[in-house]
């Protein structure tokens, strides 16, 4: 997601919360972070979200059917459903099983140990008024401009256990998943995957069927109920589905034409759309816009930039729709490889917004894409490191978008053979497709394929706050200059060019010596490639 992030930053550099540190877990943030004994003992394997929701009553109801392999031997596992919402029976066949709930997990209870090996599924039967809560509401009940009911969720951070029941967490994920959503007759649901169908079911409620046939982390599960209008069009073989209000549909039709020109550059650098057999849809909502898996949300008022900024403020971001390129972007990173926790969402905030930046260079050439990566320092705060603690169900810094992409950009400087880049790029989306990873995963594949240490490096623009500093000593009466890193990581030495924009060397310097090198150029004169690398220069 991009969104609720962004949706702080405004407030955040005003009230200066971007320096706050993180407030200590609760026994709450700890269920729900940490991948425990009775999430380990299991796998998923599908869901079926079979529910009715009735906008008027602002009600949810029905069941998710579980299917899950245990891992190991054992009687208990663990779901979440937040506390607002009532728990109405859970079974296992015609057997109700116990259940004791803490905060917003639900701990299940088998009668028998389930077996390591085997398959089990449960149906999860829940109902309630879900709560309206951050920025997007996480599920909101609202109506369109003309009064008609308009529900969207919106889940990411706050967890999907919000308003239905699942294995809340981002390490595991089902194998494949259908949803099936009961509304007023005359609305639409636009859910993740592919339309299968609409029953109606007799009583002045539609059914609407979807199936997903890929892995789908759960807050990217969502509802887009409305009284939306269609189009489709299609890329080569590809599906895309649009779905906007009537009264936007002309400038829906016009805008999302966009669509096609991002899925093209990013196939480019990374191969396929990841969800083919579901299709890409983008269906307006009434917030920025969010990653839905296959489904991305888009309400970027049908303009260019960000909310009809120039996001990156370097005269770039107006010749694009920031929320289409974004979020989409996601459909790569974030839904395809996916963080296993939280604390490493990076790999999707960093990756899609690099992603940006690797579409204006896809359009506009090299040079613009420099421009409108650099663009984004001045959002940089530099005031926590970009991976949060693990296992807290804590968020990172929003440093983890913008710092994030400069410091790919820095690792495409230091790889320094574009040719050899965007073959590790490429290499990178193909190994992890449908995966959900870790920093050092990414860190584990780079070093490979680059013969080169990258581990320090990585990890003084990831786990430390400050960026790294090359700290130059001039002796004019000798027409040298010194120069060495100062940084976090001892073992930090990242190659990095100095001297005249025309004729850069490439230095190699380390924390610990002070090398030495000629140069005719004087203090002023000197310079370092900082938009090839992001760094801080300091002169003596
Ligand atoms: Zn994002």
């Amino acid at each position: 997601m991009c969104d609720r992030a962004y949706g702080t930053l405004a407030l955040g550099v005003l009230l200066g919360w971007t320096c706050a540190a993180a407030p200590a877990p609760t026994h709450a943030d700890i269920l729900r972070g940490e991948y425990g004994p009775y999430r380990a003992n299991n796998d998923l394997l599908f869901y079926h979200l079979d529910i009715r929701v009735d906008p008027e009553k602002k009600f949810i109801g029905g069941k998710n059917t579980i299917r899950f392999k245990m891992l190991k031997d054992g009687t208990r596992i663990q779901l979440d459903l937040h506390e607002a919402l009532q728990v109405d029976k859970i079974l296992l066949g015609s057997t109700a099983l116990q259940y004791q709930r803490d905060s917003g997990a639900v701990f299940v209870d088998f009668p028998e140990t389930l077996r390591a090996g085997r398959v089990y599924t449960i149906d999860f039967y829940y109902s309630g008024n879900p709560v309206e809560t951050g920025r997007f509401g996480g599920i909101a009940f609202r109506q369109d401009p003309s009064g008609h009911p308009w529900i969207n969720t919106a889940c990411e951070g706050i967890g999907a256990s919000l308003w239905w029941p699942n294995k809340d967490q981002w390490r595991d994920e089902v194998e494949n998943m259908r949803i099936s959503v009961a509304i007023p007759n005359g609305l639409v649901d636009v859910s993740n995957g592919q339309f299968m169908g609409k029953t109606d079911l007799g009583d002045g409620y539609t059914r609407w069927d979807w199936r997903v046939h890929y892995p789908i982390n759960n807050y990217d599960v969502s509802l887009n109920i409305g009284n939306y209008l269609h189009f489709a069009d299609r890329l080569g073989d590809l599906p895309l589905d649009f779905y906007a209000l009537p009264e936007d549909l002309e400038k829906a039709r016009k805008q999302f034409a966009q669509a096609k020109g991002m899925l093209e550059a990013f196939q480019h650098y990374f191969g396929g759309y990841p969800f083919q057999k579901d299709g890409y849809k983008l269906i307006e909502a009434p917030y920025a816009g969010m990653e839905h898996q296959s489904a991305v949300t888009y309400g970027n008022h049908f303009a260019n930039g960000y909310l009809e900024r120039d996001w990156t403020g370097v005269g770039i971001s107006p010749r694009f729709d920031f929320i289409i390129v974004h979020e989409s972007a996601h459909e790569w990173f974030g839904n395809s490889v996916t963080a296993a926790d939280q604390s490493d969402m990076w790999i999707h905030e960093a990756w899609a917004t690099y992603l940006e930046c690797l579409y204006v260079e896809y359009m506009w050439g090299r040079e613009d894409g420099l421009k409108y990566t650099n663009g984004y320092k001045s959002k940089v705060a530099n005031a926590q490191p970009i991976i949060a603690p693990r296992g807290v169900n804590a968020t990172p810094p929003q440093d983890m978008y913008f710092k994030g992409a400069l410091f790919l950009n820095t690792l495409r400087s230091v790889v320094d053979d574009d040719r050899r880049w965007w073959a590790l790029l490429r290499g990178y989306y193909q190994r992890f497709k449908y995966r959900n990873i870790m920093t050092e995963d990414v860190v584990e594949y780079f070093n490979r394929k680059t013969g080169i240490n990258l581990t320090p490096v990585f990890d003084q623009y990831l786990r430390h706050s400050a960026l790294p500093t090359l700290e130059l000593t001039f002796d004019d009466a000798k027409g040298t200059v010194s120069y060495r890193w100062k940084a976090d990581e001892p073992g930090f030495a990242m190659p990095v060019r100095v001297g005249g924009k025309d004729h850069w060397q490439v230095v190699r310097p380390t924390t610990t010596t002070w090398q030495s090198m000629e140069s005719p150029l004087s203090k002023d004169q000197f310079q370092v490639a900082t938009d090839l690398y992001y760094v801080n220069v300091a002169r003596n």
